[in-house]
């Protein structure tokens, strides 16, 4: 299976539709199709699952994804000026790519898959990370993916895969690592993309637990808010509004550790004593 199609180049698909990047979509677009097919590749086999993209732009990794074996692809859309480009990629592959003119913020994800689903974006930095705490903190689980390979501005990507005493530890790694196993696969240099974003980015794996540690998800989120809103200061006197030192001990934690210093099982104990 060749992982390159005989669609234009990107290069001349941008210009043939006029699609100059707009700054306000987050719109940095990946133009070599290695790296989109790479991309691709690291979200493991695509046959069988219905592949949900983010922001298909101009289509290069929605090309790759199909050119790798997806047999469906929705993908959901916000610049009208990017679909007349996508509906040649639908042609050129028999319909097996569906575009959806919309609001990714808006979406109901789970309304739009037939099966398992894996979800593979290079995403508007702008939404990226509700994005991402939208699908690992869905109400359903196990979610209706199987994984999410996305990217991310380095920083944001550090932050997902963080564990303790890491300096980029925090909520969003406390949340990633309650549900998923997330790894960084790769980093991807900024001149890859047109135009080039400010930062490094990199693609970040994850797959959900099947059975993560039984806990409320407003309660995680309640203590990891008020403990890491005032990491420099030792949880008996950021969780003092919570319990203080009588729900630390209950969740057999020392009272004078920060929060940075406690894992996600222990995060887990705090959640469930509150
Ligand atoms: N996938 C393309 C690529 O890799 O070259 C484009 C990626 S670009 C970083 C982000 C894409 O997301 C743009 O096409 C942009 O128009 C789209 N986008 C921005 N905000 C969006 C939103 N709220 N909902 C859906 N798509 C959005």
């Amino acid at each position: 299976m060749s992982t390159i199609d005989t669609l234009p180049p990107l290069r001349e698909v941008i210009e043939e539709h006029g699609l100059a990047a707009k700054k306000a979509l987050g719109q940095n677009f990946l133009l070599d199709l290695n790296l989109t097919s790479r991309i691709a590749r690291t979200a493991g086999d695509l046959e069988g699952y219905d592949i949900i993209e983010v922001g298909p732009g101009p289509g290069g990794l929605t090309r790759a994804l199909l050119a790798n074996g997806a047999e469906r692809v929705i993908a959901v859309e916000r610049d009208p000026r990017c679909l007349a480009a996508l509906s040649q990629i639908s042609e050129h592959y028999d319909g097996k790519l569906e575009v959806i003119e919309g609001d990714a913020l808006e979406t109901d994800w789970e309304t739009l898959v037939t099966r398992k689903a894996k979800i593979v974006a290079n995403l508007p930095y702008n939404i990226a990370t509700p994005l991402l705490t939208g699908w690992v903190g869905s109400q359903n689980w196990p979610p209706f993916f199987e994984s999410l390979t996305l990217m991310f501005q380095r920083e944001v990507a550090e932050r997902i895969c963080a564990t303790p005493a890491d300096k980029h530890y925090g909520r969003l790694g406390v949340l990633c690592g309650w549900r998923t196993h997330a790894t960084k696969a790769f980093d991807v240099s900024r001149e890859a993309f047109s135009p080039p974003p400010k930062v490094t980015s990199s693609i970040v794996h994850l797959e959900p637990k099947h059975v993560p540690l039984p806990c409320s998800l407003k309660a995680l989120e309640t203590i990891t808010r008020a403990a890491f809103g005032q990491r420099r200061k030792m949880l008996r006197a950021s969780l003092k509004g919570l319990g203080g030192e009588a729900l630390l001990e209950r969740a057999e934690i020392v009272p004078t550790k920060r929060a940075e210093e406690i894992d996600v099982e222990g995060f887990v104990r705090l959640a469930n004593a509150l």
